[in-house]
């Protein structure tokens, strides 16, 4: 059994490759930029490993795939078979040909950019080293979603401009038609990945990518972008750096509300009901708002107050019941007095202990 990966271009800024599974599957896949993209098989390595480790089937890349990407893909399958030993097995990889390394690397560095805590962290504090943003339509955001797709992308313009920077604007249906189809966790697995993918495109223009890190060194855990893991997703010419594991959300966000830019265009929120950047009524806008709230800022995209009642309201998974037991914490930490929200949050960990047994 093998997947069978043929990579095309349709131009110099459109690059695609048609898939054929185990099975008679097939698929296509399609990323595009406003600037130009690797057009060789390398894109095409970390993008399609995870699932030829998940099927336990060879991969076979029909075309020139750079070396130091398949050493360096040896590690990456040791750790996520490490990691999830019953789901992802080492493979084979063939190769038609193997590309000799790049001698010099593109002098730029990207950073992956959303418009979230992590990537407005990293592009405030690394401002000096970041030479490009990268904006990826098609990861958080479904191809499908035209109107959420303008309205983040919009957005980040404004900041990137701001902030001085060329923004790459990406769009692609790899997850949408090939990972999602394929059942391979995106938050477990697939967002580093998929996201190397990216890097590994832009090799004409950046020598170094990085990866706002969600976690921090306290709270590692396998994760499908991990400080292990990235790095092994690096070719000759594009280098993953997966950075600012030292800080916290909060510590991120008391960071980010000394930037005008951040709180001018941060878009924290997945939900999106309502057709705005932020909703304001789930658990990552009520988060973010707080720490906002904590650290005295003021921010435009999440304009609205915390409603204890939508706080009480607020559908908690188990995972999500222990940052409510913390956000009492801090509130009670920075002396932020308010008992309506305090019962708000008390009354959502209770009712999050009855709604666990049903599914959302
Ligand atoms: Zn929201």
């Amino acid at each position: 059994m093998t997947i069978s990966v043929e990579p095309f271009t349709k131009g110099s800024h459109h690059i695609g490759a048609r898939i054929a599974g185990p099975g008679g599957r097939s698929f296509t896949v399609e990323t595009e930029s406003n600037h130009a993209l690797d057009g060789s098989a390398t894109p095409w390595l970390s993008a399609t490993l995870p699932v030829a480790m998940k099927l336990g089937t060879t991969l076979r890349l029909r075309g020139a795939t750079d070396s130091v990407a398949l050493d360096n893909a040896r590690r990456a399958q040791q750790i996520l078979s490490g990691w999830y030993p019953r789901h992802y097995r080492p493979v084979e990889v063939e190769v038609e040909a193997q590309r000799l390394p790049e001698t010099t690397p593109a002098s730029g560095i990207g950073c992956f950019f959303s418009g979230g805590v992590d990537s407005f962290y990293s592009a405030v504090t690394q401002h000096d080293r970041i030479t490009h943003l990268v904006f990826v339509h098609g990861y958080d955001i479904r191809p499908d979603d035209e109107e959420l797709g303008r309205l983040a992308l919009d957005s980040a313009r404004k900041a990137a401009a701001e902030l001085g920077k060329p923004l790459i604007e990406i769009r692609t249906t790899l997850r949408s038609d090939f990972a999602d189809p394929m059942r391979v966790p995106w938050d477990h697995v697939y967002h580093g990945p998929a996201l190397a993918h990216v890097a590994a495109a832009l090799s004409s223009h950046v020598g170094t990518v990085i990866v706002p890190s969600s976690d921090t060194y306290e709270t590692l855990e396998p994760w499908g972008s991990h400080p292990d893991l990235d790095p092994c997703w690096s070719t000759s010419s594009v280098t993953l750096e997966h950075r600012e594991l030292d800080h916290n959300r909060k510590q991120k966000t008391f960071r980010i509300v000394e930037s005008p830019v951040a709180m001018n265009h941060l878009r924290v929120c997945w939900e999106n009901k309502g057709g705005g950047l932020n909703c304001e009524r789930c658990f990552k806008c009520f988060r973010t708002r707080l720490h906002i709230d904590l650290a005295g800022g003021r921010c435009a995209t999440l304009p609205n107050p915390i409603d204890p009642d939508t706080v009480r309201r607020m559908y908690i998974n188990p995972s999500r019941r222990g940052l409510l037991r913390k956000s009492l914490v801090e509130m009670d930490e920075h002396g932020y007095d308010a008992p309506e929200l305090e019962q708000a949050i008390k009354s959502a960990i209770r009712r999050s202990y009855l709604l666990q047994f049903f599914v959302r």
